[in-house]
């Protein structure tokens, strides 16, 4: 009893009684002079803070990156010269469900890594699935309302997302993973990783090379199908951070290996496609995988809150030797990312410990919420400005990259001519997938278009029509038979005689666990 730690208010004064609340008389009033019960009541109210508008589910833990390859010629980032052992941070996460959510529910899974190199952090912030549903930005926000539930309603809405993915002929390659196999892995241990954007790193010379990062898992891809999903979620809504947590807490740590896809700088201006596409691969027979390393995770957070809910991970965030590309998506995530971050953490957010640099930080940003670790140093209290005489920190001439060397009018260019979306899905359906994985792809997605408006399907039965024939044969007949199955016509139109759903009106199940 005595070697106890000893109960403190907030400002570390001893606290007496965490039992009974002052009141005048046995039988109350409470009196305002219990401070410590408003307290506890005000702490109470302040427990959450706004979650991630996406990927607010999330599982995490700590490891290490290793480098075991040798890619020195392509760049000078220290953590990846060959032997470089890097602390690091990982977050997996669904991207459409609330903190809530299940976490084996039909969805891309987000895929954060931050290493705290000796030269700043290092986040690459990427998806289970090697591309994404749209190539350019300003499309985001419409994407993600599309995910999130219908303002009227409250639920989600499939006439939305097929809506805005049968007018998005671009999204085709990442709705074929989505409702393939690969649309449900069974844990974050069994996925893998990728960067999925184009990135670059450049070298001591000042040569930049193009640059896709893949993480391979070590444990075997293994998926799910939705109805072993649902049984799982009837069980328990935190599959994926049991799996994770009991792994790393069994000492059975999981790993996944590092290989990236170089591309000389150059080559871009011929090569076949947009590189920069974030729609698009770089098929492996071009752009053979490079074994960099691996990267293990072995430390389960103390306190989740504090070291996976408040983590900041943001594709801004590079160092020298390794840098963005002129991938749009990139881009507006440079922004966003870390601005998301701003609004939910405050504007220092890079001060709390989880999102702390392991090396100096020196910079004359000042004040401002979350200042407050520590604060903002510079190291001299004169030199709160820049230049300045006082020996504050000086800028570092020689982390500047390679010019970024672009061609062309600045203007509004149509990303959705021009472009073929067609040809990478069909190298996927007809090269990778074999009849099996078919017939589970027309299944999940011939069941999660039940109920959603006719024309909206018919016009994405069109693009799959321009994919392969078998792909659009495969998921009219699904979509047609479990149509019946629930009411609906063989055109998916109501069998009641009552007017066929309206855009905007709500499905009887979620579109993220369809029927099988
Ligand atoms: P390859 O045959 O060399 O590689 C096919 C890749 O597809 C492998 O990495 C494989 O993963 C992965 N894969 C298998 N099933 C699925 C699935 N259901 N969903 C997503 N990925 C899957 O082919 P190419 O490089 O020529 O690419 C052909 C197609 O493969 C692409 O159009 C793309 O759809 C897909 N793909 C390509 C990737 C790339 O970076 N080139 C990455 C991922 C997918 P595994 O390594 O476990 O065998």
């Amino acid at each position: 009893m005595t070697d106890k730690p000893k109960l403190t208010t907030t400002a570390g004064a001893p606290w007496p009684n965490n039992q009974d609340s002052v009141t005048a008389g046995e039988r109350g009033p409470l009196l305002l002079q219990d401070y410590q019960l408003l307290e506890k009541l005000a702490h109470q109210n302040r427990e959450r803070i706004p979650e991630r508008t996406v990927h607010a589910k999330g599982w995490g833990a700590h490891g290490v990156l290793r480098i075991t390859g040798d890619i020195s010629r392509y760049t000078r980032a220290k953590a990846l010269q060959p032997g470089a052992e890097t602390p690091m941070l990982a977050r997996f996460s669904t991207v459409a469900g609330e903190q809530g959510a299940a976490d084996h529910e039909r969805d891309v899974r987000g895929f954060a890594l931050k290493f705290y190199t000796e030269e700043g952090n290092w986040d690459l912030v990427g998806n289970n699935t090697p591309v994404f549903f749209i190539r350019d930005g300003y499309k985001f926000p419409d994407f993600i309302h599309t995910q999130k539930r219908h303002p009227k309603t409250n639920m989600r809405s499939p006439t939305a997302m097929w809506d805005f993915w049968s007018l998005s002929p671009e999204s085709l390659h990442q709705v074929t993973i989505l409702m393939s196999d690969r649309g449900l892995p069974k844990s974050p241990m069994h996925m893998h990783g990728y960067g999925s954007h184009t990135y670059s790193l450049w070298n001591d010379a000042g040569e930049r090379y193009w640059v896709k990062f893949h993480f391979k898992t070590q444990q075997g891809i293994e998926t799910l199908s939705n109805a072993e999903a649902e049984e799982i979620i009837g069980r328990t809504r935190e599959g994926y951070q049991e799996q994770l947590f009991n792994a790393i807490d069994q000492g059975d740590y999981p790993r996944w290996t590092m290989q990236i896809q170089v591309m000389p700088e150059k080559d871009a201006e011929t090569c076949g496609f947009n590189p920069f596409d974030l729609t698009k691969v770089w098929p492996h027979g071009d752009f053979p995988l490079i074994d960099v390393g691996h990267f293990e995770l072995n430390r389960n957070p103390e306190n989740y809150f504090a070291e996976i809910e408040t983590a900041a991970f943001s594709p801004s965030n590079v160092v020298p030797g390794i840098s963005w590309s002129p991938d749009k998506m990139l881009q507006a995530r440079i922004f966003s990312y870390a601005d998301a971050h701003r609004y939910r953490l405050g504007t220092h957010y890079d001060q709390i410990p989880v999102n702390r640099p392991r090396c100096p930080v020196h910079h004359y940003h000042k004040d401002g919420e979350m200042n407050v670790y520590g604060g903002v140093k510079t190291g001299n209290p004169n030199a709160f400005y820049e230049p300045n005489s006082f020996n504050g920190p000086v800028e570092q001439r020689d982390a500047q990259e390679p010019p970024l060397r672009v061609s062309g009018d600045a203007t509004r260019y149509d990303h959705r001519t021009g472009h073929d979306d067609y040809s990478q899905p069909r190298a996927l359906y007809e090269k990778v997938m074999d009849q099996g994985a078919r017939d589970r792809l027309h299944g999940n997605m011939g069941g999660a278009l039940v109920g959603v408006p006719t024309e909206i399907v018919e016009r994405w039965l069109g693009h799959l029509a321009q994919v392969h024939p078998d792909y659009v044969a495969g998921v009219r007949k699904v979509w047609q038979e479990k149509s019946r199955d629930a009411g609906y016509d063989p055109n998916g139109l109501p069998i009641t005689g009552d007017t066929p759903h309206e855009a905007g009106d709500e499905q009887p199940h979620s579109p993220t666990i369809a029927a099988e």
